[in-house]
């Protein structure tokens, strides 16, 4: 099944490459997160002279999702003379904005969309963290951000498509694949795609995935 989203990366916050996901159309991008390693991700992939908007999506503050948006707003503004779209619900943004030199003339904050439907959840008891529920090429995408718990997307998952999920071997901040995978086993019986991201041991994750959810 092809998926609506593309990856730059689908590391945990200690690997090589941030999570985060886009979704191109002629002339307009989505990133959703804005890591440490993503700036020269995107500085490599894409050219930004063709986008008529360019969105970013921030689920939460941690330097693996938002480490580099500073720079991003930075390179557009001062390169290509663009004002982006920063679309977070995040406390602190502005002030974490503010703190690292970001021009207030070079973004613009909104903390909602008429696409995007923000899910508060749980990551860590330091940050408000949250997942969305966006709507991309007809497909209804359910994407958690950090989280350790399931609870708070599976009302938004009743009509979804594709549900992209932090999953790790080791749990803590994250959903704990072992924990979860009844549920994601039930999720994709009832016909949704489960994407894993932001793994931190990508072969186990894959495997107990594949072994339970024949699907896909
Ligand atoms: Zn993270
Ligand atoms: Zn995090």
């Amino acid at each position: 099944m092809e998926e609506t989203l593309k990856f730059l990366g689908k590391d945990s916050g200690f690997g090589e490459k941030n999570n985060s996901a886009y979704y191109e159309t002629e002339k307009s991008l989505i990133i959703i997160d804005c890591g440490f390693t993503v700036f020269q991700e995107l500085k490599k992939k894409f050219d930004f002279t063709k986008y008529e908007d360019i969105n970013v999506i921030i689920t939460h503050l941690h330097n693996d999702h938002a480490g580099s948006l500073s720079q991003l707003i930075l390179y557009l503004w001062f390169t290509y003379n663009k004002k982006i779209n920063i679309i977070s619900k995040c406390n602190n943004i502005k002030e974490y904005l503010k703190i690292t030199g970001t021009p207030d003339e070079a973004y613009a904050l909104a903390d909602n969309s008429e696409k995007i439907t923000f899910i508060n959840t749980e990551h860590v008891k330091y940050l408000d963290s949250y997942g969305v529920k966006i709507i991309l090429n007809n497909k209804k995408i359910v994407y958690t951000g950090d989280t350790c718990i399931i609870e708070p997307f599976l009302p938004y998952l009743k009509d979804a498509d594709e549900f992209y999920v932090d999953v790790s071997k080791y749990g803590g901040a994250h959903l704990k694949i072992d924990d979860i995978i009844e549920k994601l086993r039930e999720l994709a019986k009832s016909g949704i795609n489960i994407i894993p991201m932001h793994m931190d041991d990508k072969t186990y994750i894959k495997g107990v995935i594949d072994k339970n959810i024949k699907a896909n």
